[in-house]
């Protein structure tokens, strides 16, 4: 019953700045404080529903990685902040071969995370940091919430092909390709800095070095330098700004009481890139060949290692800790 909603109402329930729910603020309280509250037309139950159709589509229609040492790892890091954010609903975690640094998520928790990001991101939290504002956007509903609020949700969609950053991410070339509703990918303002602050929570929740989304976002911008347009391919679905940036600084110097120490970055994480940038080059040298692409089965593990071997850690498999001191 839209009708009965005019825009205007809509509208000005979203138009008070800031954080007015104290709760929100406070990331002792994670978990206990409705962030996805708001006037929504899906349950959560129809949302997971439609969350899944589509992320059957992406799935069947991206290149998925299905190395397991590179699956395992980012689903134990993501299920992880999981635990650590207000999201009420069950997650899957799917890696894509793009070269996009990009990471989206489906309504309902479907997190589709892009090989270009994790060759961007040198450190483990810098990588946390991009997944925690996925689930920021699924824990506070933002997508039905938009989807709620647009009278043009139904007809206004972008391909896959556009998120992935080029045809490179997609399997099949000649498919149609699937194409997800924009409401559910392109967040009002309002939306994007609730994700980044609800996001910097779930990341320091879970230990990790809070300020690692700003050395991702600094390294976004000084790419964007040297080569101009970068920003327009990578974090397609978020374009990071410096407003966003001095924001995000505010607010962890605000709101998350300094630790003695955080996490950086894991042994496990640099296997991880290693290996992508092993696939890549071994992919690039075939090219240059001339030979045919060989094909590894899933399951059956990729260069070097057992698929075993992703999911164990070993003895000296301890976190990088950085000791931060504070200085404006
Ligand atoms: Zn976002």
């Amino acid at each position: 019953m839209r009708s009965l909603l005019p825009a205007t109402v809509l509208l000005a329930s979203l138009a008070t700045p800031g954080y007015p729910a104290d709760k929100k603020n406070d990331p002792n309280q994670i978990g206990n404080r409705d962030v996805g509250r708001g006037i929504n037309f899906y349950s959560l139950e129809k949302e997971m529903a439609l969350g899944r159709q589509l992320a059957q589509e992406v799935a069947r229609q991206a290149r998925l990685v299905e190395d397991p040492l590179i699956t395992e790892y980012i689903n134990r890091i993501g299920q992880n902040l999981v635990r650590n954010s207000d999201a009420r609903v069950p997650f899957t975690f799917t890696v894509i071969e793009a070269e996009a640094a990009n990471a989206f998520a489906l309504p309902g928790g479907f997190v589709f995370v892009q090989t270009g990001l994790i060759k961007m991101a040198d450190e483990e939290a810098e990588l946390a940091g991009a997944l925690a504002h996925e689930i920021a956007h699924v824990a506070a509903r933002h997508m039905t919430r938009q989807a709620t609020k647009s009278q043009i949700a139904s007809l206004a969609t972008i391909p896959l092909s556009v998120i992935l950053g080029g045809w490179t991410g997609m399997a099949a070339r000649q498919a149609a390709g699937v194409a997800i509703p924009t409401a559910f990918l392109s967040f009002s303002r309002h939306d994007e800095a609730e994700a980044d602050f609800l996001g910097l929570q779930y990341l320091y929740a879970a230990g990790y070095d809070p300020t690692a989304p700003v050395s991702l976002f600094e390294k976004l911008e000084s790419l964007e330098k040297k080569k101009p347009g970068t920003l327009a391919k990578v974090f397609s679905t978020h374009p990071p700004d410096g407003v966003r940036l001095e924001k995000v600084q505010q607010e962890i110097d605000r709101y998350l009481p300094t630790r003695p120490e955080y996490v950086v970055n894991t042994s496990a994480y640099n296997e991880v890139r290693a290996r992508l940038f092993a696939r890549q080059a071994r992919r690039e040298a075939e090219e240059k060949d001339g030979r045919p692409r060989l094909r590894t089965a899933p399951g059956a593990g990729d260069a070097a290692g057992s698929p075993e071997s992703g999911d164990k850690s070993s003895p000296d498999d301890r976190p990088t800790i950085r000791r931060r001191e504070w200085v404006e």
